[in-house]
């Protein structure tokens, strides 16, 4: 999950699997994505009722998306 801290600020990854989080200090999406990529992290789309979902270098690492019980650390936070 990629949000700001607070409302207009800066974009924060959150790890989907574990409590990981990334501060990209960019407010567009489009530039934190590329930013996060860079770091290792991974977006994986979780399917309906989780929709995209972000994986930090270590989940990544493990494909934590591929365990039903492992990815949904953070429910109800990804849009469809
Ligand atoms: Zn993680």
């Amino acid at each position: 999950m990629i949000r700001p801290n607070f409302h207009g600020g800066p974009l924060v990854a959150h790890c989907d699997a574990c409590p990981a989080s990334l501060e990209t200090r960019v407010k567009v999406f489009g530039a934190a994505l590329a930013i996060i990529g860079r770091e290792g992290w991974k977006a994986v789309h979780c399917g309906a009722g989780h929709g995209w979902c972000h994986f930090c270098p270590t989940c990544t690492e493990e494909k934590a998306w591929e365990d039903p019980a492992n990815r949904l650390v953070a429910p109800g936070s990804a849009r469809p």
